[in-house]
């Protein structure tokens, strides 16, 4: 509801009520000139004379039902609430085709909108206005039968037009507030999913994310079998003494630069994510064992020829990788467990290397 103050400043042109369209729905109302006479003796002879007690008749239906009776507990507010409808009542029908009544109309829609007034009720209490009006007039010195039936046409007409006027902007709250929880919602999913998708501390991607986008590389793979794949697991080495000699948090900085180095070294399609603490996971699409190896031993080279940065430490750093190559009917827990047992060979036989599964 953050925005009603600007619904409220531009209410009649928001729904575009220029003086063409104020006609238009006149017109479809079926009130025209003629009706302004008439307008006057019902203000003359009902609502003047009347309206003191035609608003406590219209509050003693309010309070008889249960439903309307929780919108006017309070005193304070049924005394504020009687005077703004006094205030309604003395301009029924009045200068109808100005912008002034037809924004005016709008602002009562809203009002009862954002005090969350079922639309049943509301459509309640015009029908309700409505009979007490007519009750009046039954009883007003206005005798002449034909005049009485002009009467009784003319309070109907502007009973609904002025309920028209008030569901549309009632409508329009409901809906952009409809509008605003919809972007909300929308939002937060989207920032739910980017914090799914990516790690937190580095550019990689999260474990769940690779693990998934492996699984469907690999669906693929079953369907077309000229499609290659490989996996690289790639593991920092000694990665314990940058934190035991710089600190966790020279490790982290480690951690991130060493992510922005990998994804300077791959292509665009390849998929590159965070499997664990400072373990890694390279999906590298449309390569078979050879050309895997090769960009894993650019990447391992990369690594060892950089000198890592973290606050006045220069650190220097290697990298084991392990690989494996999809096969038909391969799992992704498969591949992964192959480039794990590469990974390993890597580290028994002194790190810094490539070992292809
Ligand atoms: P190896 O060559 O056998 O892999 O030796 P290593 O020291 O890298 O392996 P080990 O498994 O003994 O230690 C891994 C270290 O990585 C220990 C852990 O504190 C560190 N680590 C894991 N995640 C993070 C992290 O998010 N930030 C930092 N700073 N350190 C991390
Ligand atoms: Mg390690
Ligand atoms: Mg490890």
């Amino acid at each position: 509801m953050s925005d009603n103050s600007q619904i409220i400043k531009r209410i009649s042109q928001v729904f575009g009520y220029t003086e063409q369209a104020r006609e238009q729905r006149l017109d479809i109302m079926g009130i025209n000139p003629g009706d302004s006479p008439v307008i006057k003796l019902i203000h003359q002879h009902i609502i003047v004379p009347h309206h003191p007690a035609i608003m406590d008749e219209f509050y003693d239906f309010l309070y008889s039902h249960k439903p309307t009776r929780r919108f006017i507990r309070d005193r304070e507010v049924v005394a504020r609430l009687k005077k703004t409808q006094t205030e309604y009542l003395l301009s029924f029908g009045i200068d109808y085709d100005s912008d002034d009544y037809f924004e005016y109309r709008l602002r009562v829609g809203l009002a009862h909108s954002r005090i969350g007034l079922p639309m049943s009720l509301y459509m309640a209490a015009y029908s309700e206005l409505q009979t007490i009006l007519l009750s009046y007039l039954s009883k007003s010195d206005i005798e002449d039968d034909e005049l009485q039936l002009k009467c009784v046409d003319v309070i109907g007409k502007f009973i609904l037009l002025d309920m028209s006027l008030a569901t549309d902007a009632y409508n329009l709250l409901q809906t952009k507030n409809l509008t605003d929880s919809i972007d909300q919602l929308q939002s937060d999913k989207q920032e739910l999913k980017d914090q799914l998708i990516h790690d937190t501390l580095t550019n990689a991607y999260s474990r769940s994310y690779v693990m998934e986008v492996l699984g469907k590389r690999l669906t693929e793979l079953q369907r077309d079998s000229s499609k290659q794949m490989a996996v690289a697991l790639l593991d920092l080495d000694k990665f314990k003494n940058v934190n035991d000699t710089y600190g966790h948090q020279a490790g982290d900085q480690v951690l991130i630069s060493l992510s922005e180095t990998v994804i300077s070294c791959i292509r665009q399609q390849d998929i590159f994510g965070r499997y664990g603490g400072e373990e890694f996971l390279l999906i590298l699409v449309e390569m078979n064992r050879d050309k895997a190896f090769d960009l894993a031993e650019r990447i391992r080279t990369t690594i060892a020829s950089k000198t890592f940065t973290a606050g006045k430490h220069e650190i220097k750093l290697t990298v084991s990788i392990g690989l494996s190559v999809a096969h038909q009917g391969d799992t992704k827990e498969a591949i992964v467990e192959r480039a794990d047992k590469a990974l390993y060979q890597a580290k028994s036989s002194g790190r810094n290397k490539t070992v292809p599964g």
